[in-house]
């Protein structure tokens, strides 16, 4: 017997006050899986064109993926889905915690809203069925107050997802956030979930998804699991102890570094991403100064260690990981400061620090801590947050907005006091801060004259912390994805990924090269087929970085389906094209998203390990098309649609 799913979504109209229980044919679990790739596929089917973003035909989406909560390790992922108000085209958004294991609970795939609530609701959901419910107490508190509210009522095992006052203010650099502090950021999906006035979702239940042939998927996953449990050996703790050493010599020789498995497990398990931010600032990987910066002079290792590893870990006071976690890459921090306190907070991860570190040229450690559990509170994208940051500081060093905030607070350089102060204004869209709250595009385009030159993004989203000058792969997946400016679709880690060797090994091509064009395009095609099923089944991007999880044996093992590589491949690559056609359909360019100049490397840097590098975007983007089966202006070819059984989309695009 076929498994794997319950073949339910929840449909709720917030205009009318009505929710209904749909069920799905087998067929749209093998053709999509579950999560993002569900979601795409029902949203292409209900909604019209042209629906405005923040407007009631705009349908939101919480979808788990396929294996979530089916017990697999780093299985406990799910996925916010809608129409972006950020760039107008497909939005989704992938979180990790605990919510996405328990919505499954409820016996359900996902659940899906359309309309606009005329008061504040909150969307109750357990096994026994949903209710919508008045959420007029809850509406302008943050997001650590209306979860620790709502659990309260709801008791235990209850998990929430919820906005803050950026979310309720439809900041389009808004986030959803869960468990304190894991956040559903991307694609301004918290800004549609304001518009709704759906101030939160709580999810309790004790359903389980039936497996096809549980016993296999349970063996799978202990032999697989074995490698996490394993102590560090004392070569991984030296290993990882000499990255910083040797980050300037790697910098110089311009080489491509790759640790044992074994050193990036004991990297994620001691500190989490947070350890990477001084080695990938003096190699390139991290932008600095608002990505005109080069990371040996202008933020060199004596500054990047003040935001990286052991300095962030000496606040946290215990680990913190997603169910079905075997590694626990987060912690928990406590910091009481000369300036600032917080109290139990996430600790901020690489992309935190980062944003908020070199980009600003920050290297006060407290100023970042305070911002990560600020915007965690208002319910901030904190890449996009600390990106508007640099903007701001650069169109104040040139004279293009006011210099002092209020209570005589400078934006200026490396100022983490003014950023504090900055993330209030935005989240609750006062003074600047309503400039700054929808994110550099449109602030540029409202301040004008040099200011859309120092807006970083792609088609409206803030592009994340890793440089495209330093992995030109990333440079077009950041142009080419659907959902444009995203780290975690081709990232340095992932294309170590051996999954990805045997796929270019089959087509007789040599393993990927940093600094290089050659195959760029090919590498992400492939790797993206991989990655849309990873995600769609509800894994965590990291066990790729650190491992092969054995992800098609686990789908075979909860489904039946016998599935080959191949056909795995084929499910993610339809799912690839329909988040494309989304695009096509709204009117979005088929070719892919403007990178800003400095992205691209117009003109070169002239000094350090990315001096030199333009990327040549038409030439990856031939590749990459020609590998997609698109025709050369990036539309897909009807043989495309036909194999993957998608023609009906040919009268759209
Ligand atoms: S590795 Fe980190 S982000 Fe991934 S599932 Fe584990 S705790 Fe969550």
């Amino acid at each position: 017997m076929p498994g794997g799913y319950f073949g339910r979504v929840l449909v709720v109209d917030l205009s009318r006050g009505v929710l209904g229980v749909e069920t799905l044919p087998e067929s749209a679990y093998r053709d999509v899986l579950g999560g993002y790739g569900l979601g795409v596929k029902l949203l292409y089917e209900r909604m019209p064109t042209g629906a405005d973003p923040l407007g009631p035909e705009n349908i939101l989406g919480f979808l788990p993926g396929l294996l979530t909560g089916s017990g697999v390790l780093f299985g406990g992922r799910f996925m916010v889905v809608a129409k972006s108000p950020l760039t107008g085209g497909w939005g989704d958004a992938n979180c990790g915690g605990h919510f996405g294991p328990v919505l499954r609970s409820t016996g359900l795939d996902g659940v899906l809203v359309k309309g606009v609530a005329e008061r504040p609701v909150t969307l109750m959901i357990d096994q026994n069925g949903a209710s919508i419910e008045d959420a007029g107490p809850l509406w302008g508190l943050d997001t650590w107050e209306t979860e620790e509210r709502l659990k309260e009522r709801t008791g235990r095992g209850a998990q929430v997802v919820t906005i803050g006052p950026a979310g309720e203010n439809q900041s389009l650099i808004a986030a959803i956030i869960t468990d304190g502090g894991r956040a559903a950021a991307r694609s301004g999906l918290a800004a549609v979930m304001g518009a709704k006035r759906l101030k939160a979702v709580v999810a309790r239940g004790r359903e389980r998804v039936h497996l096809h042939d549980k016993e296999t998927l349970t063996e799978v996953s202990r032999d697989y699991g074995h490698i996490f449990k394993k102590p560090s050996s004392p070569v991984s703790r030296v290993l990882f102890g000499c990255t910083k050493t040797f980050a300037p010599v790697i910098r110089v020789i311009g080489i491509k570094p790759s640790g044992p498995a074994d050193t990036i497990i004991y990297l994620y398990k001691k500190y989490g991403t947070s350890g990477a931010t001084a080695f990938t600032t003096e190699v390139g990987d991290a932008p600095v100064w608002n990505w005109r910066g080069v990371g040996a002079r202008d933020f060199p290792l004596r500054q990047s260690k003040r935001v990286s590893d052991e300095a962030v870990i000496k606040y946290q006071v215990k680990n913190y990981g997603c169910r079905y976690c075997p590694v626990a890459c987060g912690g928990i921090v406590h910091m009481d400061g000369e300036r600032y306190q917080v109290e139990e907070a996430h600790k901020p991860e690489y992309e935190t620090l980062a944003a908020f570190g070199p980009l600003l040229l920050n290297d006060d450690l407290e100023t970042i801590v305070k911002v990560n559990s600020l915007c965690d509170r208002y319910g901030l994208d904190t890449i996009s947050t600390g990106t508007v940051a640099a903007f701001a500081m650069e169109c104040a060093e040139y004279g293009l907005i006011d210099r002092v905030l209020g209570d005589g607070v400078e934006l200026s350089w490396g100022n983490g006091d003014a950023v504090v102060h900055l993330v209030g204004l935005i989240a609750r869209r006062e003074g600047i801060g309503d400039l700054l709250a929808d994110g550099v595009k449109r602030a540029a385009e409202r301040i004008g004259g040099e200011a859309p030159s120092f807006a970083m993004h792609a088609g409206g989203q803030e592009l994340p912390m890793h440089d495209s000058r330093y992995e030109p792969g990333l440079g077009l997946a950041y142009a080419v994805d659907p959902t444009p400016g995203r780290h975690n679709t081709a990232n340095g880690g992932i294309l170590d990924a051996p999954i990805l060797r045997t796929m270019l090994a089959d087509k007789g091509l040599s393993p990927p090269k940093r600094y290089a064009y050659e195959n760029k395009g090919t590498e992400f095609a492939l790797l993206n087929r991989y990655l849309q099923v990873l995600n769609c089944a509800g894994l965590c991007m990291f066990s790729l970085v650190m491992s092969e999880p054995p992800l098609l044996d686990w789908l075979n093992a909860a489904t039946g389906w016998g599935w080959s590589l191949e056909d795995m491949l084929e499910a993610g690559h339809r799912i690839q094209v329909l988040r494309h056609a989304f695009n096509l359909r709204e009117g979005l360019p088929a070719t892919g998203f403007e990178l800003p100049p400095r992205a691209l490397g117009r003109p070169p840097l002239e000094e350090g390990p990315l001096r030199g590098v333009t990327l040549d975007m038409e030439a990856m983007k031939r590749d990459y098309f020609n590998c997609m089966g698109y025709d050369p202006t990036g539309v897909p070819t009807p043989e495309l649609l036909a194999s993957l059984g998608l023609s009906t989309l040919l009268e759209d695009l």
